[in-house]
């Protein structure tokens, strides 16, 4: 015969109850909120890192059409065109985040062109948010950015100088 002391004989009783209670009331709570929140409550969620990983891929940038298919795009994309999506060396196709503003360095021909390694948050089907986008040369990796030699000026993306408004300059770094 087990004899619990009071303490622990309390504290058993409680947990039973937070678990025998609280858990389902939690979700009770989760399915009746409108979708709104929910969804709202789930970004929360992935925002402590658990809704995504990180992932480290090489390949090269592709423009998508509408449907969401890669097309040739070493020497242009259709002007209508404005979602990117990175074909793997293994064989697969991701999407990039079409909120994400740094797929902008894919509209750069010399970009698309070369071997690329992209370090991104890999969010749910197969989407990628970029963190970094680097070219690979010989096994080499390379810094990407745009630069203004006047102004000392660095870019992650294409376009005029903010300061005096000249073409920012291509320019790759090795690591
Ligand atoms: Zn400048």
């Amino acid at each position: 015969m087990i004899h619990f002391t009071g303490s622990r004989a309390d504290r058993f009783r409680i947990e039973a109850a937070v678990s025998r209670f609280l858990v389902p009331l939690l979700t009770i709570l989760l399915f009746q909120m409108p979708p709104s929140s929910k969804a709202a409550a789930l970004a929360s969620i992935s925002l402590q890192g658990d809704g995504h990983t990180l992932a480290v891929i090489r390949g090269r940038a592709v423009c998508l059409d509408a449907a969401g298919g890669a097309v040739e795009s070493l020497f242009g994309c259709a002007e209508s065109i404005s979602r990117f999506g990175f074909a793997s060396k293994d064989g697969r196709l991701y999407k990039f985040l079409p909120s994400d503003t740094m797929t902008a360095v894919f509209t750069d021909t010399r970009v698309r062109q070369r071997e690329l390694q992209v370090t991104a948050r890999l969010h749910a089907g197969d989407q990628l948010e970029i963190i970094k986008v680097q070219s690979v040369k010989e096994g080499k990796l390379y810094d990407i950015f745009y630069y203004c030699e006047v102004c000392s000026i660095t870019a992650y993306t294409p376009g005029l100088c903010p300061c005096c408004r000249n073409e920012l300059e291509f320019r790759e770094k090795p690591q």
